[in-house]
């Protein structure tokens, strides 16, 4: 193991962690209402040890199968509660189900209902987000959200993936256009509670409290505009190894 990489890890975490606390409390929250994933996609398993051993309790991965061989490598070691963030294609709903705690990218009703029964095949219920695109590149995931006057056309989906008995949603979450400055992410943020009033207004009975937003760039600002979940990676494991 190497003691220096875990020791940079735990800096950078403590730090973050500290920013996170600022922040909130400037926001007027508690700090305790914001949650830091750390992001470990493309991240070799060393990094990844390297992180638990400095402390990191939630993990973030992006593609099913490498986060499935992290996840069966490091159980035995430690406790760790693993998020699934990035898009997950039809094909890998098995490894989702069976593997993750959370997932924040739930993107499309036919993704739901494949995980729904896998879900309820292994007798258990997956919590997860929906991923909205409030941005409108098209490159992104998420269900179409960046025209506030089509938000109405986004409900009867959203009541069909409400009505799966082994999904429960607890949230939103987004993943703004990429800038260099974290200002410039603000408006996204406000259009995503937005959204999750109008959710809320339309769906009282549903849990919308969670509102995962906010990278290693702007999660200040995601906090400032009610993050419950930020989504961090370089910022504390350092820049992702290029394929
Ligand atoms: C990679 C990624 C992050 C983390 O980005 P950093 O810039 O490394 O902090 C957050 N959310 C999603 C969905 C990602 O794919």
């Amino acid at each position: 193991m190497d003691e220096k990489l875990v020791a940079d890890i735990r800096e950078r975490y403590q730090r973050v962690l500290e920013r996170i606390e600022a922040a909130a409390q400037r926001a007027g929250r508690d700090p305790r209402s914001v949650r830091l994933v750390v992001v470990t996609k493309a991240q070799p398993l060393e990094v990844v040890r390297a992180a638990l051993k400095a402390g990191v309790r939630i993990l973030g991965e992006n593609y099913a199968e490498e986060a499935v061989e992290k996840i069966n490598s490091l159980k035995d070691e430690f406790v760790v509660e693993w998020h699934m963030i990035g898009h997950v294609q039809s094909r890998k709903a098995a490894l989702v189900a069976a593997h993750f705690d959370l997932l924040h990218s739930l993107d499309s009703l036919k993704l739901a209902r494949r995980l729904d029964a896998f879900c309820a095949q292994a007798g258990r219920v997956l919590p997860a987000m929906l991923e909205f695109n409030v941005g409108g590149e098209e490159s992104k995931f998420g269900f179409p959200a960046w025209d506030e006057k089509a938000w109405p056309s986004l409900l009867p989906e959203v009541e069909a993936i409400l009505q799966l008995s082994h999904l429960r949603l607890r949230g939103l979450m987004t993943m703004p256009p990429l800038f260099d400055q974290p200002e410039q992410s603000r408006p996204y943020f406000q259009r995503l509670r937005r959204l999750q009033e109008f959710l809320a207004q339309r769906f009282p009975q549903a849990d919308w409290s969670e509102l995962s937003m906010g990278t290693s760039l702007d999660y200040e600002t995601a906090i400032q505009e009610g993050a419950t979940f930020v989504r961090i990676g370089t910022a504390i494991v350092g820049s992702r190894p290029s394929h």
